[in-house]
């Protein structure tokens, strides 16, 4: 007789593993994805570019929790990279992805090939006007207008109820939120908060291209965006001394050089001169050859943080 003996051997039990179906093509993920719809499901879109990590996580987390279907796509999208060898060294971790999405009990892994997504140079992609007119913009030009392209498209594709969207990449979500509203395209967009390291680092896939010593140097950037907040909060509106003071946290270290550090406005993404409401402070550093960005929520003292009580 068979006797199931893993609780006398003391072995862990193993988790819930859920299906990941991991589907490349286009009209397959939209045949599945017609069953949800027709059941009423409501359908959850995460879209990634995989070498998942926790900050990933917590976006599918937010998606389990409020849908009946979640799908991630894992997709590198050539035409937001302005460099080949950025994309070339781009982490991938594919098969560790799809695990990833099982534990975290994900339906469908859209993986599409570059040729599945694009079968020809687009003729028609999105232009985002000036919210590319700064930050990451300048720095990274034809990005943006590849990133909405292919968020207009895997939107098109998965026809979710709502997508998930993090808001470590705050110009591409303001980006994101203008391109849905200009395009009435149909979805909720949920931002969720950005994932930290224990010292602060966000969470991102190109941290695995980071040596130990310039692992250490990197939190370089959150330290001067959290200048930028505790200047603002202390009352400080002039937006200069805001940048000047937050830029002199940056350490003098050869490995790393501030690409930008700029206050703006969180909806449109414009440059702002005196802070008289909630305001998004953001950078890019270079830390040795790898690129990281990152960004804080930051509101201005109201000047009554102190209020005695009448007698
Ligand atoms: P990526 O794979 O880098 O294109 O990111 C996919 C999604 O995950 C985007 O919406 C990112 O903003 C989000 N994301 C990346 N890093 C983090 C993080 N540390 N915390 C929360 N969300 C993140």
């Amino acid at each position: 007789m068979l006797v199931d003996i893993r609780w006398k051997q003391r072995l862990p039990v193993p988790p819930l593993v859920m299906n990941a179906e991991v589907v490349g093509s286009i009209a397959v993920l939209r045949e599945r994805l017609a069953e949800d719809r027709r059941t009423g499901t409501i359908i959850g879109l995460v879209p990634t570019m995989g070498a998942l990590h926790a900050g990933h996580a917590s976006l599918i987390e937010r998606a389990h929790r409020d849908c009946g279907s979640v799908t991630v796509s894992i997709f590198v999208n050539p035409l937001q990279f302005d460099r080949a060898d950025d994309l070339r060294h781009y982490p991938r971790t594919f098969d560790d992805d799809v695990e990833t999405c099982r534990r975290l009990g994900v339906d469908f892994v859209f993986a599409p090939t570059a040729t599945e997504m694009y079968p020809s140079q687009p003729s028609c992609t999105v232009d985002v006007g000036r919210m590319a007119d700064h930050l990451c913009g300048p720095h990274r030009p034809g990005h943006f207008r590849g990133v909405a392209t292919v968020v207009l498209k895997l939107l098109q594709i998965v026809q979710p109820n709502r997508a998930y969207f993090g808001e470590k990449d705050a110009q591409q979500f303001a980006i994101v939120r203008r391109l849905v509203a200009d395009f009435n395209v149909p979805v909720q967009l949920v931002g969720v908060s950005t994932v930290r390291e224990p010292d602060g680092l966000a969470l991102s896939s190109r941290n695995r291209l980071l040596s130990p010593s310039e692992r250490q140097s990197a939190t370089a950037l959150f330290h001067a965006l959290s200048e930028a907040k505790r200047m603002i909060a202390a009352g400080i509106t002039d937006a200069e001394i805001v940048r000047a003071g937050a830029r002199g946290k940056i350490p003098a270290d050869p490995s790393l050089r501030l690409e930008y550090l700029e206050i703006v406005d969180p909806d449109d993404m414009q440059p702002i001169d005196r802070i008289a409401g909630p305001v998004c402070v953001a950078g890019a550093l270079l830390v040795g050859s790898t690129r990281l960005i990152d960004n804080l929520y930051c509101v201005p003292s109201t000047g009554h943080a102190f209020r005695p009580q009448p007698l």
